[in-house]
């Protein structure tokens, strides 16, 4: 594979922008690489700066659901760029994409837009702490929910792929609020509860797990959190950033019947624009500036180009039949991977969630953070590197999920587990 323009650029970016890239997990450390510069994309395709071609199951980290350019969004956008980018004034627009989230999300009856993952559950951690008067946040090893001070403890993602274990610069005084406990472990949580309970602000978690690899909740995890949430007047706090419009039209909440206090979304709901949001029961979102004491603000955001491509997407997520035709593509995906690492005599442990799917080197179930880093990380190096010479673009780390689209069609499916299975027989 060629990569002499990618490296030129790279040598040139690590000298202008922080290890040459704008978020650390793409600059591919540990795969033991330099990034790709990617020059443009379409539909399922990725297309670099040296001319190779790669299926994608990355979607920009989460958002792209139909692929790349999809013409729907694509005019959409374009509609509204004639009319202006910001007028910082609200617009039709928001009420639009505020429409869209609240009539598929059962819990969310209110919702405020910001512009990315990261400021959504900041957000909504400050909301519930405003809301309950209290401080302590409680979370899981391994969930990530960007990069506030108060979630850089035991977090998944970049901070797992770099081994970061938590972060310089953020004061202790912040995060000695934050208890990070096992996903899935309901018993620690319980504990806690019972010890400090009434200091409890919120619980935040991944309903289904996706930057440690992806990770399932075991039956009854998130209703028990559910209940002690209740028991304790707590705020319970859904991080679906990654598994909202992902996992099922609904979201995760959607899949497990369990309502969360306030919801967290991002990624799909930006049509690849930078968005996001948080939501929940009017009584606690009455709680936001203007209306109520807890501030939070921002000056691009439901801005009109980044709620149209909301729009434009949501809309065709809504259509009859997507949802299941989405994740017959996953489950025929994780079925082929899973003969193609028993044909290659390797162990593999795969799992899906609607379009999400994780793939893990080892031969036991991973059901938290410790599991996942349990697994063999050489095969997966050297796995990844396998896929990528054969035109199939992965997450460049073991602690990410994949993505398909609704794009990508059988034959591109097909030629993905062949790949694996050559993959997996050379590692
Ligand atoms: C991606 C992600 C975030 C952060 O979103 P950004 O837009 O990158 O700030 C937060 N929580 C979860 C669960 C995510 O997957």
């Amino acid at each position: 594979m060629k990569q002499e323009k990618s490296n030129l650029l790279y040598k040139e970016a690590i000298e202008r922008i922080p290890g040459g890239v704008n978020s650390p997990v793409r600059a591919c450390k540990s795969v033991n690489r330099n990034p790709l510069f990617i020059k443009k994309a379409d539909g399922a395709y990725l297309f670099d700066e040296d001319g190779n071609r790669f299926i994608d199951y990355i979607g920009s980290w989460g958002p792209m659901i139909l692929g790349h350019r999809d013409p729907d969004v694509i005019s959409a956008i374009t509609s509204v760029l004639e009319k202006g980018t910001s007028f910082g004034a609200p617009t039709n627009l928001e009420i639009k994409l505020a429409n869209l989230i609240i009539d598929v999300i059962d819990s969310v009856e209110m919702v405020r837009m910001v512009n990315s993952g990261t400021e959504a559950a900041m957000s909504a951690v400050r909301l519930a702490r405003g809301y309950t008067g209290r401080d302590i946040i409680i979370k899981f090893d391994g969930c990530y929910h960007g990069h506030a001070d108060t979630f850089l403890v035991e977090a998944g993602s970049g901070v797992a792929t770099l081994s970061i274990p938590g972060s310089p610069g953020v004061p202790k005084s912040v995060i000695e609020h934050t208890i990070s406990v096992p996903y899935n472990d309901i018993d620690a949580v319980r504990k806690i509860m019972k010890e400090k309970g009434s200091m409890v602000a919120a619980i935040i978690v991944e309903p289904v797990a996706g930057n440690m690899g992806m990770v399932l909740p075991e039956k009854d995890f998130l209703v028990k959190l559910k209940e002690l949430t209740l028991a304790n007047g707590s705020v319970l706090i859904f991080d679906e950033v990654m598994t909202g419009f992902r996992v099922a039209h609904g979201g995760a909440q959607s899949v497990y019947g369990v309502d969360p206090d306030i919801t967290c979304l991002g990624k799909i709901i930006g049509g690849g624009l930078p968005v996001g949001a948080y939501g929940g029961k009017k009584e606690i979102m009455r709680y936001i500036a203007p209306e109520g004491p807890v501030y939070q603000a921002g000056t691009l955001s439901g801005n009109p180009v980044a709620m149209a491509a909301g729009i434009a997407t949501l809309t065709k997520l809504g259509e009859p039949g997507f949802y299941d035709a989405l994740s017959e593509k996953a489950n025929y995906l994780a079925k082929g991977l899973k003969l193609a690492a028993k044909n290659a005599g390797v162990n593999v442990k795969v799992y899906t969630a609607g379009s999400m799917l994780g793939l893990f080197f080892t031969d036991k179930e991973v059901k938290n953070f410790d599991d996942a880093k349990k697994c063999n990380s050489d095969m997966f190096v050297k796995y990844y590197t396998n896929m990528l010479e054969r035109g199939i673009y992965l997450a460049p780390s073991a602690f990410e999920a994949l993505f398909v689209s609704s794009v990508h069609g059988k034959e591109l499916l097909d030629k993905t587990i062949e790949a694996a299975e050559e993959s997996m027989k050379e590692i």
